[in-house]
């Protein structure tokens, strides 16, 4: 056997190497030489009949410059389609441009002096839309060069654009198609929520804006009612809370089960607070009469501190949740569903009404009269003023804590029941409900909420969503009286078929 000898000499098989060689030179005519002679497209095309192997381009954010840190994503956007065509694949790429969402709103507003999202539809929501669209395309020339010169071999001629009608309407035909198999329903959650920019803020976002601020704190006498529905002999429940203009919402009170409380005689009134905390709210003058256990309360009726808002449903007695604590405050809390994601838990397995008279900028409604048009933190003052006024007062003081800022705007945050559902609650493992009227549209309003609850019973006689205790949560009514209506729209959860439990039994999708 005789050794293979290679025929060609070795000036023939390598060019000498440049000992200056500049590699930016040497990329330049690589990328150059492969644009000539369409190596990416052939690349393809070789595999077209191929078994296909997709991937889903998560198109960048194209209202702004690339940045360095783009270029590790995009490289492995690249190395995956490569290796899957190396092995065989047919892997069409098409490239995206995300262009929608705050940022170049912001970019926009910023650009034009804006401070307020009122400026947005004074100046005229087509004419803003169309500046945001151009800074939008602006960028997407930066972001091209960026893509061909680090080598990402992806159709950038045929990129879709999310803000390109084609696309919008396919994001509203797959709601159809969701909607049409019952898969959508109506929900709502408690974010956090920056009124100046009239958002939700993501739990980054808002780790992002923290900062110590002194807020007032105050202890209300919530007065207990008797079985006649008057006040019981002088006696009120003890709270506590941080953000007074919250008790325009209060729906309930809140007490731990365990945790034992104390009827203590103050002066001429009786107060109930957690016996551990007696002391050291009420002080040494404080004589305890009686103690018994959270339990004991459950279901005691009082009188709110406020009444601008009709409810649909019971309101207003108390109720157990699992959070409260002897910590700090009196061992007694005050619900908002409205505005709060624990309160909101408690309002769900409790059935309370959600007393929301907020618009979107955080300012009272109408329906408030004695607030209308207040943002809600500034209205706390004249709110403390009131319940000293009304003899609902016991004491306040300053209460320094870590308080979260919109990190665009620096902006106190607020929690808002956001009509932005989504998909990523664990309830959305319960089954789901299959609404039997409304469209997409309109099915916002308590009568719809209530048929696509009530549609199918399961085998212990409740609907699906009560069995969990999870009902499509705001009603029509629940609002009844405010000026404006908020949230302004419905909200879709979605999840999978294979997930339901009911669908899957039933047959139904
Ligand atoms: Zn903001």
């Amino acid at each position: 056997m005789t050794e293979p000898v290679c025929r060609h000499q070795p000036d023939q098989l390598y060019r000498p190497v440049d000992t200056g060689q500049s590699f930016p030179a040497l990329e330049e005519r690589i990328l150059a030489w492969w644009k000539q002679n369409e190596i990416f497209e052939k690349s393809v095309e070789l595999r077209r009949g191929n078994p296909e192997w997709v991937f889903y381009e998560g198109p960048p954010t194209a209202n702004g410059r690339p940045g360095s840190h783009h270029v590790l994503a995009r490289i492995f956007k690249d190395i995956y389609p490569r290796f899957r065509t190396m092995r065989g694949h047919f892997v069409p790429r098409k490239a995206g441009w995300d262009c929608h969402g705050l940022p170049v709103e912001l970019e926009i507003e910023k650009r034009l002096g804006f401070r307020r999202k009122e400026e947005i539809e004074q100046y005229g929501i087509a004419e803003f839309n169309t500046l945001c669209m151009d800074s939008v395309r602006e960028y997407v020339g930066d972001w091209k060069n960026m893509t061909e010169r680090i080598g990402f071999w992806i159709d950038l001629d045929d990129a879709y654009w999310t803000m390109s009608n084609d696309y919008i309407e396919s994001v509203w035909w797959i709601l159809a198609e969701l909607w049409k198999q019952g898969l959508l329903e109506q929900d709502y959650k408690v974010v956090p929520y920056c009124p100046r920019c009239g958002t939700a803020l993501s739990s980054h976002e808002l780790a992002q804006g923290y900062k110590v601020v002194t807020d007032p704190s105050i202890f209300v006498r919530f007065p207990l009612l008797g079985e006649d529905g008057l006040q019981e002999a002088g006696t009120s429940l003890l709270v506590w809370t941080t953000t007074p203009w919250t008790l325009i919402s209060n729906a309930a009170a809140a007490v731990g089960r365990k945790i034992t409380y104390a009827r203590a005689r103050l002066g001429g009134e009786r107060l109930i607070l957690a016996a551990d905390l007696v002391e050291k709210v009420l002080g040494p003058e404080a004589v305890v009469e009686e103690t018994f256990p959270g339990s004991a309360l459950v279901g005691r009726r009082y009188a709110p501190p406020f009444h601008f808002v009709e409810v649909d449903r019971p309101a207003w007695y108390v109720v157990t949740a699992e959070y409260v604590s002897t910590a700090e405050g009196t061992g007694i809390v005050h619900i908002a569903p409205a505005f709060g994601a624990d309160d909101m838990v408690v309002g769900r397995a409790n059935d309370l009404p959600l007393i929301m008279p907020v618009d979107e900028e955080v300012k009272f409604t109408d329906v408030v009269t004695a607030y209308a048009g207040r943002f809600v933190k500034e209205a706390d003052g004249a709110i403390i003023r009131d319940l000293d006024d009304a003899g609902l007062l016991f004491a306040q003081q300053p209460y320094e804590h870590n308080y979260p800022h919109c990190w665009r705007c620096d902006t106190p945050s607020s929690t808002m029941p956001s009509p932005a559902g989504t998909c990523a609650r664990p309830r959305a493992r319960r089954p789901c409900s299959r609404p039997t009227r409304g469209s997409p549209g309109t099915p916002s309003t308590s009568s719809t909420a209530a048929s696509a609850t009530g549609s199918r019973t399961t085998s212990t006689g409740r609907s699906p969503a009560s069995a969990t205790g999870a009902r499509p949560y705001l009603s029509g009514s629940a609002l009844r009286g405010t000026s404006r209506r908020w949230p302004p729209g419905p909200s879709w959860v979605c999840w999978p078929a294979a997930t339901c439990p009911i669908s899957s039994s039933t047959g139904l999708m």
